[in-house]
């Protein structure tokens, strides 16, 4: 029997116990919104990782701490860093849940609970896995290293300045993340990277107050007018933004790129009905991937001025708001797309006022670095199951702090089911989606640790 063999079969024995250590975690309230359980959460977990072999220590940030740990000292050997976090989202509204979010309970193969998937019964196959391989084998064959935080859920505001201020201790070779769901069709998924996110506020001023349409009507300025002509021009007709400087890091899919993009299963009945929508805006499937992880967006996230509530009212409105959310792809910064937006809006409307609201860089690891090919089998082997490779979320994560600030390759590579109604009432993970996740990140530690003795 091999090593992968033996640790595997530990991990079979004590599977039991594993799943009573999730439960523990899932009945330990950790509300990062509200600040609600989250010392005793540290603690627990802090006591898990202990248990599994794992050194720890807490890394205070001006929000709620987080965990480091670090087990493995072996020289040559590749590290990886496993991030995930702690903290949950409230679990309301209450009535919607069918068991009480933190009793968790099993029923036809899933485990029910707020934070079961997101991120606890993920983060904790790590941990176990570690604790299998070294109950079964011993000293782990690699170098692991875990940070698990405790902001995730109200945006990560303190990682950047986290992973800045500990770039020593957090050194790895690659970041894997465990985190959201596998594809919908039930095979697993690769995830090489995030849509970035620049969030803007655009306010037009008319005059100082609301007047009446007639009797001011024409001697006025009409500010959602301006407001309507203004986004009007920042877009082509073929619905991308045409202001100088948007496009000009957007750097083009390569053909491995393209050719994950065509593998990626994708159904396009199941897509219209699931939208209400009688035709797609895109030819195919490829399309749509390509759209979601190399395009970026300008969207109108809302639009207020005037009067909008039932029948007439008429009135010149004093002023036009709109909220803009452009989703960024490689090499795009939040940065930079700001300064040209605002340039272009201010040569079109002088008056307009700009304020930016949020950013966060987009993030993408090169599907060919010799780590993607490692992780590629260590997923293959852990579900019994080809793999789907994404080149890229449509949304946001903060992974740009591990490929910008740290510098390094980073997979994200979900453990739980893709209906893990994570956010939602009846949050929960299948039963087998949480084994198959320990078994993923034990081949993960054995191909990794073939690796090392090879290089
Ligand atoms: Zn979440």
């Amino acid at each position: 029997m091999n090593d992968l063999e033996r640790a595997m079969n530990r991990a079979e024995e004590t599977k039991d116990e594993a799943l009573e250590t999730l439960f523990r975690l899932v009945a330990q309230p950790s509300i990062s919104t509200r600040g609600e359980g989250m010392k005793e959460s540290v603690e627990m977990l802090r006591a898990v990782m202990e248990d599994a072999g794992i050194k720890t220590r807490v890394l205070e940030t001006k929000g709620n701490p987080a965990i480091f740990g670090e087990v493995g000292d072996v020289p040559d050997a590749p590290t990886v860093l496993f991030y995930g976090h702690y903290d949950v989202q409230p679990p309301e509204p209450l009535e919607l849940w069918d068991s009480d979010p933190f009793e968790p309970e099993v029923r036809d193969g899933r485990i029910f609970g707020r934070g079961v998937a997101d991120n606890k019964g993920q983060h904790l196959c790590h941990i176990f896995a570690i604790k299998a391989w070294k109950e079964a084998v011993g000293e782990l064959p690699v170098n692991a290293k875990l940070l698990i935080e405790g902001d995730e859920e109200t945006g990560s505001p303190h990682l950047a300045d986290l992973v800045s201020e500990n770039k020593n201790l957090l050194a790895a070779d690659f970041v894997y993340t465990s985190d959201g769901g596998i594809h919908a069709s039930g095979s697993p998924t690769i995830c090489f990277g995030a849509r970035g996110l620049l969030y803007v506020e655009v306010e037009i001023n008319g005059a100082n107050g609301d007047a009446h349409s007639g009797n001011k009507g024409g001697v006025l300025p009409q500010p959602a007018w301006e407001m309507v002509e203004l986004l009007a021009s920042l877009r082509d007709s073929d619905g991308k933004a045409n202001f100088p400087g948007f496009r000009d890091d957007v750097r083009e899919s390569t053909p491995e790129e393209e050719a994950m993009l065509r593998d990626i299963p994708f159904d396009r009945n199941g897509f219209l009905e699931e939208h209400g929508l009688d035709e797609p805006l895109f030819e195919d499937g490829a399309e749509h991937h390509r759209r979601l992880a190399f395009e970026p967006t300008f969207n109108i996230a809302g639009l207020s001025s005037g009067y909008s509530g039932p029948g007439s009212k008429t009135i010149i409105p004093a002023k036009a708001v709109a909220k803009i959310d452009f989703r960024l792809v490689p090499e795009q910064t939040p940065e930079k797309v700001f300064e040209a937006f605002t340039a272009a809006v201010k040569e079109r409307n002088p008056n307009a006022e700009v304020r930016e609201l949020g950013g966060v860089p987009p993030s993408r690891t090169d599907p060919s670095s010799p780590m993607s090919r490692v992780v590629a089998d260590t997923v293959k082997k852990g579900w019994n199951s080809e793999p789907i490779n994404i080149p890229s979320l449509g949304g946001t994560l903060p992974d740009y702090v591990f490929t910008r600030i740290l510098g390094v390759p980073s997979f994200i590579v979900p453990y739980a089911n893709h209906d893990e109604k994570n956010h939602a009432p009846n949050e929960n993970m299948k039963v087998e989606c949480f084994y198959a996740g320990v078994r993923t990140t034990l081949s993960l530690i054995e191909g990794l640790g073939r690796r090392g003795r090879e290089r």
